[in-house]
């Protein structure tokens, strides 16, 4: 008796024997769709939760959706190095995506200084980033991309149509395809009938190299700053293409916690991220309370994670007039797992990741015109706090290796920052920088405070705790000889001519290094205008 009672008891913790979820379970009743909009389940063959869906299965119905609403877009912005396409869907009321470009081209007005009075900030739309998974195997963000893209497209209400009309919402379902597809087919292959819930059970425990990371094992969550791969290169272009004004980044942590959403360590921000920042970011995480509160989720903030390394998802967009958020969700880490607290199912943790992508969307809806004065005054402040500065220029030089020095202009310009050539001579330090083979970045510039964060080296810490990179220094890191310029040795006839990259086929990777008035010079050719 007492045996089979014991046997009885281990069952139901050791097992979970799944009901399909159903879209009820992810949507309030009161919540009317379109019945001409397909459901995720009807394109991909089974219930979102059920099993992981599969990149291919996610990329047919985002295409099939937008096909089927006018409230959608989709692009493919690049491929990865397994030729998985990499999407954004555009989301907004179809009379503003009719005028899409004329919007784009106003919103970006507003981080230009010289540009910013020419538009009126009352009625303009926000712009708002949704990014899943960048880390392949934390899978709920990226399934709950298929709800947050349904929801959007299909869903009719007041509420909807207001929010629509005043914002433009981007949706990057699938950040990392290759590490995620690695992931995905791990967890399906051993996912059972009757779910194993033991965190020993093999579906919960994949093999290296694991899903983490990209094709070359490269966490792109650490490439937003290096920009080495082409995950990172295409999507940046995106970025700058709409500088957006909320970017979401949804992962995944330890099963034994619940939810967390940033503010993070307060002691542990960047410096160079202004304190407004912080301050946006408190604002938005109400909204997640409340929302995650209605279903009765458990959460946190404050408490773990720093947001100092620009290279990661959530800080580098704070150091361009936007707010980045960090999301972490407890992982089942399969579709049932046992933890402290109990069974955690796959499709729980989904509900969370959508439950706050819509937080951040209403938040981002009221608060639209306050955001949108943020980044006005973020590029603003920028260039006053460049004037005030007793530095007024970075000059460097690669030494005798132009492929180097090449590739270190290449990240500079990704990141919209001006360089020049040196137009004289100049001896700091020691060391001197010869016109022809040094160049010249100037501080007064939109992106002064990222130069900053690119060229300073930071030797002491308000918090010298760190979960994450502390030291990156661009010109160390590449080797460089670099200095800075104080007010006395600068003079802007240092400036010599502006170079610029420019792609040369939306779909290549060739780009081409020009000086204004000099012939275009590929990147491929290990040459440099003025040298040889
Ligand atoms: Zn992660």
């Amino acid at each position: 008796m007492i045996k089979s009672t014991l046997t009885a008891l281990l069952l139901t913790f050791s097992i979970w024997v799944q009901a399909q979820p159903d879209l009820d379970y992810y949507f309030p009743d009161d919540i009317k769709f379109d019945p001409a909009i397909p459901t995720p389940g009807e394109i991909i063959g089974f219930e979102v939760g059920e099993k992981h869906v599969s990149h291919d299965q996610l990329v047919k119905y985002m295409y099939v959706l937008a096909e089927s609403s006018d409230r959608l877009q989709i692009e493919r912005y690049g491929w990865t190095y397994e030729h998985r396409p990499l999407l954004l869907l555009t989301f907004s009321s179809p009379e503003n995506l009719a005028d899409i470009e004329n919007i784009r081209i106003s919103h970006l007005k507003l981080s230009d200084p010289e540009l910013a009075g020419e538009v009126q900030i009352t009625g303009m739309p926000s712009v708002l980033w949704l990014g899943y998974s960048v880390h392949g195997n934390e899978p709920s963000g990226l399934n709950a991309s298929l709800l947050v893209a349904y929801y959007l497209a299909a869903t009719q209400s007041d509420e909807i149509t207001d929010i629509l009309n005043n914002t433009i919402i981007l949706l990057d379902p699938s950040i990392n395809p290759d590490g995620y597809s690695r992931f995905e087919q791990w967890v399906n292959q051993y996912k059972s009938h009757i779910s194993i819930t033991d965190p020993d059970n093999i579906e919960h425990n994949e093999s290296w190299p694991r899903g983490r990371t990209n094709h070359y094992w490269f966490d792109l969550n650490r490439d937003w700053l290096p920009l080495q791969h082409p995950e990172s290169k295409a999507r940046i272009d995106q970025f700058y293409r709409w500088k957006p004004n909320i970017l979401t980044d949804h992962h995944e942590m330890g099963s034994n916690s619940t939810f967390f959403f940033q503010p993070g360590i307060p002691s542990r921000s960047n410096p160079n991220t202004p304190m407004e920042n912080t301050q946006f970011t408190t604002k938005i995480a109400e909204y997640h309370a409340v929302a995650l509160d209605k279903i009765g989720s458990l959460y946190y903030s404050k408490e773990v994670y720093d947001d100092f390394y620009y290279g990661k998802g959530s800080t580098y967009p704070d150091i361009n007039g936007c707010i980045g958020i960090l999301f972490e969700q407890a992982s089942s880490r399969g579709h049932a797992r046992q933890t402290d607290n109990g069974i955690l199912k796959f499709p729980f943790t989904i509900r969370n990741q959508y439950t706050v992508s819509l937080s951040t969307i209403r938040a981002g809806y009221d608060m639209r015109e306050d955001l949108l004065k943020y980044q006005t005054d973020f590029y603003k402040n920028a260039v006053d706090m460049a004037r005030k500065d007793a530095n007024k220029a970075y000059i460097f030089d690669g030494g005798n290796d132009h492929t180097k020095t090449r590739y270190f202009i290449e990240v500079l310009h990704r990141h919209q920052i001006e360089v020049y050539t040196l137009a004289q001579s100049v001896t700091s330090e020691n060391h001197k920088y010869l016109t022809g083979s040094s160049y010249i970045v100037p501080l007064e510039q939109k992106q002064y405070r990222l130069i900053n964060a690119i060229f300073e080296k930071t030797t002491s810490f308000t918090d010298s705790l760190f979960y994450d990179v502390s030291a990156w220094t661009f010109p160390l890191a590449f080797d460089m000889n670099y200095t800075s310029l104080t007010g006395k040795s600068f003079n802007t006839g240092l400036l010599g001519e502006k170079i610029d990259i420019e792609k040369q086929e939306p779909e290549s990777e060739t780009l081409v290094l020009t000086v204004k008035g000099n012939k275009d010079i590929p990147i491929n050719e290990p040459s440099f205008p003025g040298r040889h």
